[in-house]
């Protein structure tokens, strides 16, 4: 091929440079093909030229482009591999030039009734991927000066080169973004399901932990007692899972997916403590709340305010043994409100007071975990404060309890 491209004259080398460079910056298939069609014609100087891929599945060519104004719109149509020119020329992985195309035996006239075309002359040459495997058939068409020479079969041999190339990489890049496209849709189906399902899940389960609570009250047997004991024990290990499904939906906290809204905060701690009861009933935790009277207004995303709370208060049941005590305390501090959530339970070493609010972060090594969690809470907790301009921190004495804050700034009646 090195002795034929030296032959090329220097307008058509310059061209065939300028082509490469152009094949090599498109990764758009379409406009890919209509440019090597372009060039095909214009470097062989023809009145057309069709690209022909080889279909993996049905082992036929298959038109994936033709200049329009000559050939119509043959897109996708298939020609038998051992019946056609272009399938002589992928067989035998040789250039083929024909002048005269209804004198040869297996010339295909369908294309030509099917495009309204009238095919003369042809020029094919196969088409090459990186690794040399035949991919396809490149084809100038109507000759306008005379026969095909011997340079417009290098010229074009080196086109359906680069374009196979060309080709094969643009495929590749469709194929990913197809799968990334199938991903991302994949991933809003999991999402939307986790939120559903995690939502759905919670009054059920409300409705069980009060009725199993309010019956291990009253029943006076203690066998009994005994059973509901587990029942309740089990609820309590599903709640936390229903709190971890919660916390998956918002992993990938994107500031432009919260729905940003004055609300009063004071019902929202209420609300959360109030669904929390029966959790802390069936563990005999005392549970102490303390609002103000007056609202609080801030400017956040309810539903993840609700998460963080009940992220904290989850946290506080979990890690605090039975008979321990809960404190839920909501406050103006200037003009911030403070939520605090202090537990009497087995506390936090202070080494790794910093690591908790990191994502899979838990102090109890995986292998002797007592308590069920994926280590979502906190981090997801704040990630979300941040994004809502709040703060969150904590204290913590080993065996005597913890305390976490949540800061979020006030907004006046303005801002309603
Ligand atoms: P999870 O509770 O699912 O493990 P979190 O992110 O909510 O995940 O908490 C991370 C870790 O911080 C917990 O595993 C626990 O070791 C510690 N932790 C959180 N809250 C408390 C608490 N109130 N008392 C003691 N340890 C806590």
């Amino acid at each position: 091929m090195e002795s034929g491209l030296e032959q090329l004259d220097s307008r058509r080398f310059a061209r065939l440079v300028e082509a490469s460079r152009v094949l090599n910056s498109t990764s758009e298939l379409s406009e890919l093909l209509d440019f090597i069609i372009s060039e095909a014609a214009a470097l062989t100087n023809s009145e057309g030229a069709s690209l022909l891929l080889l279909d993996p599945d049905t082992r036929e060519l298959r038109f994936k482009a033709t200049s329009n104004e000559t050939q119509g719109n043959l897109t996708d149509m298939a020609v038998p591999l051992d019946s056609s020119i272009a399938g002589t020329v992928f067989r035998t992985n040789d250039p083929l030039i024909i002048e005269e195309v209804s004198s040869h035996p297996v010339w295909n006239s369908q294309v030509d009734r099917a495009s309204g075309f009238q095919t003369h002359s042809i020029l094919g040459v196969p088409m090459h991927n990186v690794s040399g495997k035949t991919v396809g058939v490149l084809e100038a068409v109507n000759k306008l000066d005379g026969a095909f020479t011997p340079e417009d079969v290098e010229t074009l041999s080196t086109l359906a080169d680069l374009a196979g190339v060309a080709v094969e990489r643009a495929r590749l890049v469709d194929e990913l973004k197809q799968a990334y496209r199938q991903l991302n849709e994949l991933d809003q189906l999991k999402s939307e399901f986790i939120a559903l399902a995690s939502h759905e899940l919670r009054t059920p389960l409300s409705i069980i932990l009060g009725y199993v609570s309010y019956l291990r009250e009253e029943t006076e047997s203690p066998a009994t007692a005994n059973q509901l004991d587990r029942v309740l024990k089990a609820a309590v290990r599903l709640r936390s899972l229903i709190q971890d499904m919660l916390n998956l939906q918002y992993v990938e906290t994107d500031k432009h997916r919260l729905t940003m809204e004055t609300f009063n905060l004071v019902n929202v701690v209420r609300d959360v403590v109030a669904e929390r009861d029966e959790t802390s009933d069936a563990k005999q935790l005392t549970l102490c709340l303390d609002l103000p009277e007056e609202r609080m207004a801030i400017f956040g995303d309810q539903g993840a305010m609700e998460v963080i709370v009940s992220n904290l208060l989850n946290n506080a049941i979990k890690f605090t043994a039975e008979g321990g005590r809960i404190d839920i305390t909501l406050q103006q501090r200037g003009d911030e409100a403070w939520l605090e959530v202090r537990d009497t339970g087995i506390g936090i070493p202070p080494e790794q007071l910093g690591r908790i609010f990191t994502r899979f972060y838990q102090v109890e090594h995986h292998l002797d975990r007592h308590h069920e969690g994926l280590g979502l809470g906190l981090a997801i907790a704040k990630d979300l404060l941040e994004a809502q301009g709040g703060r969150i921190w904590a204290k913590s004495q080993v065996g005597e309890g913890s305390q976490f804050f949540v800061a979020m700034p006030l907004v006046g009646n303005d801002r309603e």
